[in-house]
């Protein structure tokens, strides 16, 4: 039985004094064993983040990190400053970055190496666009998507990486699946899994929905079989991440 890991992607909101005052406001409601949550926020907030968190079952993780461990890289942040924050999840190849910073499969697949290296749990992205739904590609892309990401990894480390299908079409949009459409594509991402890794390795995987996910939808994309929980954008900053933490 996997567990439920629900992530929340805080994208570049939230200054640090901003982040401790929602994490005080909220930490005490969502600290339950029925499923992992994650904070993933800004570069800035987490040392806040971090410190706020303790003694409590919410882990940190950031949105992104760079490939190489250390150098000429203006701006970037590498696997070992996280690993020495006790940072424990990264976003990898969100929607947002392969669309305005140029990632890639290739880099998407860099860095999930250098994150699982570290012992980072990279919660790598994948989906597709409006045009390439319409087109009728979404499965043969998103597998394409998944295959690249996992270049050269062995099943041992496969087994706890963690895999956000997220339809670009239904980002920040309001629009979200339908429950049919998130399953569908899920299933197929372990199906995937299941011929690079073996069937075991597959069903370790925990698989989740982002789209606008928010309290009114969770329990209900949450209950699919192939969906163990979401990365929650605009939810996930307000009072209302509660209620999707708390579904039922
Ligand atoms: C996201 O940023 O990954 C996301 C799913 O955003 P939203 O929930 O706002 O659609």
């Amino acid at each position: 039985m996997r567990k439920k890991i629900i992530a929340g992607n805080w994208k570049m909101n939230l200054t640090p004094r901003e982040a401790r005052d929602f994490i005080n406001s909220i930490k005490d409601k969502i600290n339950s064993d029925k499923s992992d949550v994650v904070f993933c926020v800004p570069y800035l907030d987490l040392a806040v983040a971090l410190n706020l968190i303790q003694g409590t079952n919410i882990s940190v993780g950031a949105q992104n990190m760079y490939y190489t461990d250390k150098g000429a890289f203006t701006g970037e942040i590498s696997a070992s400053m996280l690993s020495e924050m006790s940072v424990r999840y990264v976003i990898i190849g969100h929607s947002e970055r392969r669309q305005f910073f140029g990632e890639t499969d290739i880099s998407v697949n860099k860095k999930v190496r250098k994150a699982l290296e570290y012992n980072i749990t990279p919660i790598i992205c994948v989906g597709e666009s409006l045009d390439q739904r319409r087109q009728g590609i979404t499965i043969e892309l998103v597998r394409q998507q998944v295959k690249i990401a996992l270049l050269d990894i062995p099943a041992e480390q496969a087994k706890n990486i963690v895999i956000a299908y997220e339809p670009i079409w239904a980002i920040g949009t309001g629009e979200t699946a339908t429950c049919d459409q998130a399953e569908e594509v899920c299933a197929a991402i372990r199906l995937v899994l299941a011929e690079i890794y073996g069937q075991e390795a597959a069903d370790a995987v925990r698989i989740q929905y982002g789209g606008s996910v928010n309290a009114a939808n969770a329990a209900e994309i949450f209950a699919m079989p192939n969906i163990d929980g979401g990365l929650v954008g605009g939810a996930s900053i307000k009072a209302e991440f509660e209620k999707v933490v708390n579904y039922e």
